[in-house]
Parts: structure tokens; sequence; C-alpha cells
């Protein structure tokens, strides 16, 4: 491009310096610099040499042309950051509130050298009836480990040891065995990282039901005919999703254009990616945490450069950069994990639709239970929806029991297992069979309830759970009401109005105690402190190990366990509970994955679903399974209280070394939000409403204070302004000692 300036952000992430600098062109370097060109430019006072990027490249001059510095040079080395991503992150920065820099460090690769890594394959020397044979003496010898590698390898002649020995999870000394016996080889070359190398296997495509082929037809049909935007799959697992992504993947890859699909880092199983691997080869790569700066960096160049077609990966994996996307699927679209909990706090589904705006591509978003927002949008008519009902991998749908614990406790069982989960629980035990239980702790904060009628103490401004403090008190962490702690229940007198404690251990433990002959496992925060220990826990009940798997929320996802035909949840209460206004959303997202755990395989499965509120509406549709009904009653609960999506919502989020200059400044801002919204009211426009400030669910973390309030209002672009408004007033302000960040339509706790 030619133009004598160039507008450009430098790298140093400070707000002070987040705004464009001009800098003269030198004429040598006309040619060569465009937007999104990394630069070298002196600086400050002292004309410190610093990297910067160009955002956009002018003819006019701002300032006074004598006095305009000139660029350096262009960095050498450096990935010529795609304009592109450069105005992905201009749109970030106006979209959610963050520096530039921050935004810019989010969407642009950075380059690491690092050095070239081995890459290691495992390959079948044996022929493929041999290795079936093979495979069949493994299992009757009950060898598990040989099993699955065999069984794997019946069907691809290599595989990637890190595939092997991760997701697989085969030793050392297994694979050292089987070298031995001239089964297997392990191959080392140096290799272009690829995380991906299965040669030669195409599988079988499956033919598609009617249902799904008129998805992958339709989508490809409007794209086709430039007319894009964002569907929905609303689909039960097993219903088919992954194969239409597929389908409509293999579509655009004819059109010669390129895929990015977005799985949570935690459903990313190794099965999972086979699928993709055997259907598409070396044309697709994946993006995980296990991958190092290098690696992640070289899969941005081979999609840069057209090697590769698909990528499959978590959030981050959207700023892939290729150079004609044609499509991105997101599945699983609900998962709290699709946004950013670092600034910029964007996420996932609305940055992809952005960036599929810019490509003309489309957007596939996909769910078993969709977020409100999704449906809400496909309701409205901003995405067309496409509902997938069967089950094709046969099965049929788990049995639902829904115990009434406050019943439990007037027949005098005070365990926190009632007597139809002990009873499931002996019989899946006699059978041998397995059972999952489990305790989802997400989002709980403290909340207090009455075991004798289920009332949960709420904010009577806000209708969110008050979460108990040390020195009895009752808070509402959105807008600040405190109460005292109470004795007795207000709706029915009772005394056994208690704060809620249970964890994984203790019933762990308790289990032990009650049936003394199960093997136990236990999955949680604890015991996956280290990355494989995951997997291996995982593994080991796949492998059955043990007849009880216990755990938090994260059993709930990934393998497939067919063995498993009892589920029972302990406290649906807990997430009900949680301190936010998503409690009821994630109440049912979570009570469906884990009644989805049972009855997997060809025996039938059953789900108990413990709770003291067995009439709230989360529970009652979760148990019969009706995600419509569901979305009814909490479409019209976020309405009345304008939650999101019916309106929308910024955190803003106060951090302070000082906890009475963090206090002022969250009064002030909050303050002068207030009193414009009355002027704005006296005008007659639609209100944006200030709630608290408040202390946040944490209030202090590393010796530093935090503040949070909200504003909610109709409209997203009114929340923008205000926004704009206190980056002003903050930017004036120059604090030191205080950060203040913005969390639109938040899904994390602050
Ligand atoms: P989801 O992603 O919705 O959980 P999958 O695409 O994984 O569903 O499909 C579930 C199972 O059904 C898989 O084992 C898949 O191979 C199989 N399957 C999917 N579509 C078909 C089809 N059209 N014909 C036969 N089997 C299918
Ligand atoms: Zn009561
Ligand atoms: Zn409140």
């Amino acid at each position: 491009m030619e133009g004598k300036y160039a507008n450009i952000i430098v790298d140093i992430s400070h707000e002070k310096v987040d705004r464009p600098f001009q800098y003269k062109i030198p004429e040598p370097l006309r040619e060569k610099i465009g937007a999104g060109s990394c630069v070298r430019v002196p600086f400050g006072a002292g004309n410190k040499e610093i990297k910067g990027y160009v955002i956009e490249i002018t003819d006019r001059a701002e300032f006074d042309t004598e006095k305009l510095k000139e660029i350096s040079a262009i960095e050498e080395g450096a990935v010529s950051a795609r304009a592109n991503a450069i105005r992905l992150a201009w749109w970030m920065k106006t979209t959610y509130g963050s520096t530039m820099i921050n935004a810019l460090k989010t969407v642009l690769p950075v380059k690491k050298e690092t050095k070239r890594l081995e890459k290691k394959t495992v390959k079948r020397l044996v022929d493929k009836s041999e290795a079936v044979l093979l495979c069949e003496q493994a299992k009757a010898k009950r060898q598990t480990a040989r099993y699955r590698l065999l069984k794997e390898l019946t069907e691809a002649e290599e595989l990637p040891f890190a595939l092997v020995s991760g997701k697989l999870h085969i030793s050392s000394s297994t694979i050292t065995a089987m070298e031995k016996q001239k089964i297997i080889e392990v191959q080392r070359e140096n290799y272009y990282r690829n995380p991906v190398k299965i040669k030669g296997q195409q599988t079988e495509k499956k033919r598609l039901s009617p249902g799904q082929q008129n998805i992958v037809d339709t989508v490809l049909s409007d794209y086709e005919k430039g007319n894009t935007g964002t569907y929905l799959i609303h689909g039960i697992t097993g219903s088919g999703k992954t194969e239409v992504y597929m389908g409509m993947i293999e579509g655009m890859v004819q059109k010669k254009k390129a895929c990015i699909v977005l799985i949570p880092e935690i459903a990313l199983t190794y099965q999972t990616l086979l699928r993709f691997y055997k259907r598409f080869g070396d044309r697709v790569s994946v993006m995980n945490s296990t991958l190092s700066k290098g690696e992640r960096f070289d899969q941005f160049e081979r999609a840069e450069k057209g090697d590769i077609d698909v990528i499959i990966g978590p959030r981050s994996a959207l700023f892939t950069p290729f150079q004609r996307i044609g499509l991105i699927l997101i599945d699983e679209e609900h998962e709290g994990s699709y946004k950013s909990e670092t600034m910029p706090k964007y996420h996932a589904r609305e940055t992809a639709e952005e960036i599929a705006r810019m490509h003309g591509a489309s957007v596939v978003l996909g769910s078993a239970t969709p977020s409100m927002e999704a449906y809400y949008r496909a309701r409205h008519g901003e995405y067309r929806l496409f509902t997938l009902k069967e089950r094709l991998t046969g099965g049929t749908l788990p049995a639902v029991h829904t115990v009434d614990l406050r019943e439990e406790l007037k027949s005098g069982n005070r365990s926190i297992f009632s007597v139809k989960l002990k009873e499931l629980l002996q019989e899946r035990l006699e059978r041998k069979e397995q059972s999952m239980l489990f305790l989802n702790r997400r989002g709980y904060a403290g909340f207090v309830s009455c075991r004798a009628c289920g009332l949960v103490m709420k904010c009577p401004h806000c209708d969110i759970s008050l979460s108990e403090h040390k020195g009895g008190r009752l808070v509402c962490h959105y807008c600040g009401y405190e109460q005292p702690s109470v004795k007795q229940c207000p709706s029915c007198g009772s005394k056994y109005i208690l704060g809620f404690r249970a964890g994984t251990e203790q019933v762990e433990e308790l289990l032990k105690k009650e049936f003394p002959e199960a093997r136990v496992l236990r999955m949680d925060a604890d015991t996956t402190r280290k990355k494989e220990s995951y997997e291996e826990i995982l593994s080991a009940f796949a492998n059955q190990e043990a007849d009880i798997l216990v755990g938090t929320q994260m059993i709930v996802k990934g393998h497939d366990f067919p063995n498993v035909t009892l589920v029972g949840i302990l406290a649906a209460d807990l997430s009900l509970a949680a301190n936010d206004y998503r409690a009821g959303e994630r109440t049912f997202q979570l009570l469906t994955q884990a009644a989805g755990r049972a009855g997997r395989g060809e025996l039938p499965g059953e789900v108990v679903i413990q709770t003291y509120q067995p009439g709230h509406y989360s529970i009652i549709h979760a148990a019969n399974q009706d995600y419509e009904a569901f979305y009814e009653a909490e479409e019209a609960y976020r309405e009345m209280l304008l939650y999101p999506p019916a309106a929308h919502m910024m955190a803003v989020q106060i951090t302070a070394a000082e906890e009475n200059r963090g206090e002022k400044l969250a009064e002030m801002l909050s303050e002068k939000i207030k009193a414009e919204q009355k002027n704005i009211a006296e005008e007659g426009e639609a209100k944006a409403a200030v709630i608290g400030p408040a202390k946040a669910g944490i209030g202090r973390i590393n010796d530093m204070f935090r503040y949070v309030f909200y504003v909610k209002a109709r409209q997203y672009t009114q929340l923008i302004r205000i926004k704009d408004e206190l980056e002003e007033v903050l930017f004036d302000m120059q604090l030191k000692r205080e950060t203040v960040q913005f969390d639109f339509d938040p899904i994390h706790a602050f």
C-alpha cells in the first residue's frame, strides 16, 4: 500500500500508550509496509527503539509533519501480522473493553524460536489380520493396554506417539515389550512439527440421515448463495452432530475454504480427534494446551500457507490465520470455557461471528443443551435453528428418579445417600455394573438453605442466592445487600436451616463405610492436579478397575463408559444456589449431561437426582429431558429481571491495593453512571440500571481488594457507550494502584 504515514500501536502494555502513534514511512519501506506489519520505531523522549504494529496507512498527517518520527525498520523474522487480525483486535478492544495491546496479543501468534522437535510415530509391523488375531489374544488374556493399542492399530497402520502415550495411555514398558516382539516399531524423525500424522486410511463415510443431510445441504447451499449467517444445531448427545460437522467441512474443503472447529479442551478426547484424522488425514491439525509455543506457531504457519484446511482446538484456535475461512464450528457452544477470563474478556461465539463477517463465512453452533443466548437468538430469528431428536447409537434414554431430600429427613435418614440411591448402588455392585456419583460444586458459594422445606436464602432485590460470610452475615454479591444469618427458616420455622457443605472426599469416605466391598475412585481438583491424572483416572474407570467413580462436574464429560448404568446426582441444589443469574441454566445443563452418562452401552441406565427443591423448573425439566420447557421457564425469569439474553449486562470489576480506595473508586464510577442515567431518563430514553457496588464474591486475592458493580441495559450499544465514558474518566485519572476491568454478559463470577 502506498502512503506516507503509518498509525502504529506500540508494544507496551500500558493504558497511557494505548492509542495509535503516527510515524513517517521512509521512502524505501513504502512498498513493504501495510496494515498488520510489525515494525521498529523510536519511542519516547529517549527514542528507545521498540516494536509496534501498523494498524493503518494514510496520506494525512495528524500532526506537524516536522515533528513526526520515522519508522526505523521492518521487524525481520516476525510474522507480518495480518490485517484481518489487526481489525479483529480493534473490534475486540471496542466491544469488550481492553487495551489494544492485550487484544493484539490475543489474536496474533507470537513467534518463538524453539528447537525443532523430534516426531515419534508408532507403526504396526504385522499385517492387519495378524493384528486382529493378536488383539483378540490380548483381550482374552486381559492385557487391557495391549488390547487398546492393537485395536487402534487394526484400523490405522500408524499412530502418533503422543496419542499412544497420552490419550490411549499406553506405558513405555508395554511399548518396549511390543517392539521386542516385532509387533510395532517406534519411528523417530525430525519433522516439521505436525501433531497429527495418520496416513492413508480414509474411513468410509456414514450415509447421513435425511435430517443430517438437510443441515449439511442447507448450510452449504446458503453459503454458495452468499447467504451466510449463524446456525444452531440442537441435538442430544449421539444424535449425529459431529457427523454433520464433518459433512459440512468436506463441502467447504472442496470449495477450497478452511474450517475452524472449536471443541472445549475437556471434550477433545482421543476418540473425537481420531474421527477427524481418519476422515481428513493430514489436512487437519489440532491445537491444545499441551502443544509447545513452537508447535502452536507452526500450526499457525501451516494454516497461513494453506498446508491444512481444518484446525480443531479450544477457544484460541479461533485465531488461526487461515487465508479464506468458510466455516467456523462451535461444538458444545453452551460451555463456559468459550468465554475468556482475561482481558479482553471475549466470547468465542460472538468473536467467531465477527471473524465470519470478515471472511464471508458461516458459523454453526451445536449443543445438546444450547445456551440461553443462542436459543434466544434462534427463537428471535437471528440464528437458523435445526433440531436432531434421535440417538443414532441406539440405547434408550435413562429412567430418572427425583428424590426429595426433605422427605428423607422427615423419615429420619440424614445420610447424603437417599434410600433409593443406596438400593440402586447395591444392585449395581451385585450385577458388577458401574456407577457414577456426582457433586456439582461449580459456582458453589456457601449458600444457606432449609433442610425441611428447601427454601434458599435469596437477595430480595436480585433473586440471587445470598452467600454466608464469616461472622454469620448473608451477603448479595450483585448489589451488596446484607442481612444477619437466620436461626429459623423464615418460611416453615424449622431450625434445620444451615450452610451447605459437602465435598467429594467426604462422599468417598461415606461410600467406603456404606459399601466396604466397593472399589471407589475419586476425581476432583485435588486428585487431578497433574495433567495426566485426569486421563489416568478416567482410563482406570473405563478399564473397570473401580465400581464407583465419585467426582465434580469434570466427570460428566469426555469418555464413554458403556458399563455405567447408574448416575447419582447427590445434591442438585449446589449449582442451583450458585450466586449468579445463570444458576438455573447451569443446573439444567449439568443434570442433563450427567444423566446422559447412564446407559450409553447396551445396558439400560437409571439416574437419581437428589434435591431439596424437587419443584424447581430446572430439576423438573432436566428429569423429563425437556429442553424447550426449561427454556420457556428460564426465559420468563430473565425477562422479568432483565438478565441476559433478555438484556445485556456489564460487570465493572475493580481491583485495588488499598481497601478504601477500591471502595471509593467503585462508588465514584457507579455514581457517575447513575447520575447520567437520571438525565437520560428525563429525556425519555430507555435507561440503563446500575446495581451495586458490592464486594466481589472473592473479596480479596493476593492482598488486592476487589469490588464490582453491574450495569444492565436493553441494548449492548448503551453499555459500550457507558464503558467508553468510564474509560475516558479512568484515562484522565492515571491510576497506578487500581485496575478496572470490564466483563460483558459475564459468565465467570468475579
Ligand atoms: P453427536 O456429535 O451428536 O454426539 P455423533 O456424530 O458422534 O453424535 O454420532 C453418534 C454416533 O452415531 C457415532 O458413533 C456416529 O458414528 C454414529 N452416526 C452418526 N451419524 C450416523 C449415520 N448417519 N449413520 C450411522 N451412524 C451414524
Ligand atoms: Zn423451611
Ligand atoms: Zn442483590
